[in-house]
């Protein structure tokens, strides 16, 4: 009697075991009476054979005869093995039929069938089943409790016989919408656990595919099911941790307690204290509120806090800062001084609240109080280029000296450096600054604030009636303050200022555009620093680098000009944040007018025509040709350098550099 399976190559089939009697004869005998077991419940096999003889794979006659065949070879030996065997059945037919009746059939019962089960121990198991001890519990619970089964066994049996996928479920790639529609107990009860929705339907997981009670529970809840398989502790454990991020989500939702949030904002601003942060910014995303902090002059996330804390916190940081409260939609700032008896932390923070689509980012300023550390000679001016400006501009009795930068290149570090220079018994300091940012022991200093109107033109003012000998102004930003500090020079006092210009030639041409008198400038500029910081190769991971044709290029050296040059790159380690670079170290170029440059400002030189004669008879050392000195002594990179630096002209070669400028001390 041929069947569609048996008509299939004959390779695809093991062959047919010499144990099954085929002999048409035996088939007359007679069936021998169901067993005890049998005479409760469906044993396995006879499950089975209604599976297959309801899904027409089989044939009714085909069926008999396999039993017959059977019953002369024990119970242990499966009914679909028979079938096999007589090629009445093929595998892939077999686990297709079993796959798609799951639903209707006992998964111990496909483990007797299959093979993978004593019909003796699923009897057991089934028995247990009543007993006080596994009352309520899945079939296959207790086959694994009982040791009958691993579960490892039993995936790998549904999976690769049954084709049933198997997953391992993450709460974090769980559907939350699918959860709201069944409960964690729920999950618990049928071991099961929804993932995501797929084409087919909603892909649960179960530990046991073939629980209909499960199944049904599933398709209730959700509708089409395409079922999976996955360990049932792995489920247990995703629904544990849904659970957990739940209740944790719900508790970070009942509204924060003041003390919390003076807590949280504590600890954001000793932990921004300890990294060395110059900014913290907190900013208010559309789901979270970041935090991040301004490390080495880059931003650096460093924490995620719940959306819902971001007005408690802006509340608490307005307190702080004296800002208004109750005002939410307009830009604020203020200023608070922070001080932990605990942590023994103190710093000025200046805070600025700014309204944007989300809510207000709050932005602080961190100002290190710790001046007293401020030293010019620790700065990371090459020596030489120091002792230069010591002698010929810090020393003078009077004049006008200028650090300049862009924001962030540590002209104010350096301009207070110089304060502490100068500050000793017999010696009057007076600032106006906006704002004080290091507060120094011995010098009398000024918050310039417009808000009460304290402006600048009044600080001033009475600042030259405390007879200074060393003015600090803040920052020169305009023409009044300009002529303010040229004025104060002229008058005998020496004044020290920052000047937002890129290099030191721009600081004499900036005056000139703010059409201060060209003698005015040459006759009282005794110097201009200009600044800017680059990071500094991280100690931890430095390895030596040879410059590559390309960076040669891009530079305007060739290989003769490296020599003696030890350059380093940073492979990127825990120290650095795996970026390469820890730290910042300043480049300088220090312009000390001599009498040809005042010749130039008088006439009104272009500013190539000025650095020229600076570099020729000024012994000026460009920014980029410092900064190059600085790569060459391993302290940064060729990188920095091109990024970072204006670029004028050719550099000298690295000896040349360090013979007029001297190498720096670490
Ligand atoms: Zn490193």
């Amino acid at each position: 009697m041929p069947r569609q399976a048996s008509q299939e190559p004959q390779a695809a089939q093991p062959p047919a075991p010499k144990s099954v009697p085929s002999d048409p004869v035996q088939s007359e005998s007679v069936d021998p009476p169901p067993t005890a077991a049998q005479q409760n419940t469906l044993s396995s096999s006879e499950q089975v054979a209604r599976l297959l003889l309801e899904a027409a794979v089989v044939t009714p006659k085909q069926m008999q005869h396999a039993n017959r065949v059977r019953n002369k070879l024990g119970e242990d030996y499966p009914l679909t093995r028979v079938l096999t065997e007589l090629k009445y059945l093929d595998p892939a037919q077999l686990r297709s039929t079993l796959r798609e009746q799951g639903a209707h059939i006992h998964l111990g019962d496909v483990m007797v069938e299959l093979g993978y089960l004593r019909p003796r121990d699923l009897r057991a198991a089934l028995e247990a089943q009543s007993e006080p001890d596994y009352q309520g519990k899945r079939l296959g619970e207790i086959l694994l409790d009982m040791g009958l089964i691993t579960e490892q066994r039993l995936i790998e049996v549904l999976a690769d016989q049954l084709d049933f996928v198997v997953e391992t479920p993450n709460f974090t790639q769980i559907d939350p919408e699918l959860l709201k529609l069944v409960s964690p107990d729920w999950c618990r009860r049928l071991c099961a656990i929804p993932l995501r929705r797929e084409a087919d339907g909603v892909l649960v997981a179960f530990a046991d595919p073939l629980d209909s009670s499960g199944r049904h529970g599933a398709e209730a809840a959700f509708g089409r099911v395409v079922p999976a398989i996955a360990i049932s502790r792995a489920i247990t454990e995703a629904i544990n941790a849904f659970e957990a991020s739940r209740t944790h989500a719900k508790q970070r939702k009942s509204p924060a307690s003041e003390s919390d949030v003076t807590r949280q904002v504590d600890s954001l601003i000793i932990s921004a204290l300890e990294k060395g942060a110059s900014d913290m910014h907190i900013e208010p995303l559309r789901h979270v509120l970041r935090v991040r902090f301004r490390i080495d002059g880059v931003l650096m996330q460093v924490r995620e806090i719940d959306r819902e804390l971001a007005p408690a916190i802006a509340s608490r940081l307005k307190v702080l800062a004296k800002a208004d409260i109750a005002e939410r939609r307009r830009h604020q700032d203020g200023g608070f001084r922070f001080d932990d008896p605990v942590s023994g932390r103190r710093c000025d923070i200046r805070a600025s609240f700014y309204a944007t689509v989300f809510g207000e980012k709050v932005v602080l300023r961190l100002l290190s109080r710790k001046a007293e550390l401020l030293d010019i000679n620790q700065s990371g001016i090459a020596p030489r280029m120091l002792e230069r400006f010591i002698d010929h501009a810090l020393e003078l009795p009077s004049g006008v000296i200028l650090v300049t930068g862009p924001t962030g290149s540590g002209k104010t570090t350096t301009l207070y450096g110089c304060v502490n220079q100068l500050n000793d018994m017999e010696t009057s300091i007076a600032t106006a600054e906006d704002p004080v940012e290091y507060v120094i022991d011995g010098i009398a200093q000024c918050n310039v604030n417009a808000k009460i109107n304290l402006t600048f033109a009044e600080t001033l003012r009475a600042l030259m009636r405390q007879d200074p000998d060393v003015i600090v102004l803040g920052e020169i930003r305009d023409k009044f303050s300009a002529e303010s500090a040229i004025q104060a020079a002229l008058t005998g006092h020496k004044v020290l200022s920052t000047f937002h210009t890129e290099d030191s030639i721009g600081a004499l041409l900036r005056l000139m555009n703010m059409e201060i008198e060209t003698f005015l400038i040459a006759s009282t500029v005794s110097a201009v620093l200009a600044q800017r910081l680059l990071r500094k190769v991280c100690d931890h991971c430095a390895e030596r680098y040879q410059p590559t044709p390309h960076d040669l290029q891009r530079i305007g050296w060739t290989q003769s000009d490296l020599a003696g040059g030890e350059f380093l790159l940073g492979r990127g380690c825990r120290n650095c944040h795996f970026t390469g670079y820890a730290g910042r170290v300043g480049v300088f170029e220090l312009l000390l007018p001599n009498d040809a440059l005042r010749d130039a400002v008088l006439n009104r030189q272009s500013s190539a025509q000025m650095r020229r004669i600076s570099v020729e008879s000024a012994g000026l050392v460009s920014l980029m040709e410092d900064g190059l000195a600085k790569a060459a002594q391993g302290l940064t990179t060729i990188k920095e350098v091109l990024g970072k630096l204006p670029r004028v002209g050719r550099p000298r070669s690295y000896r040349e550099i360090l013979a007029m400028v001297g190498a720096v001390n670490g």
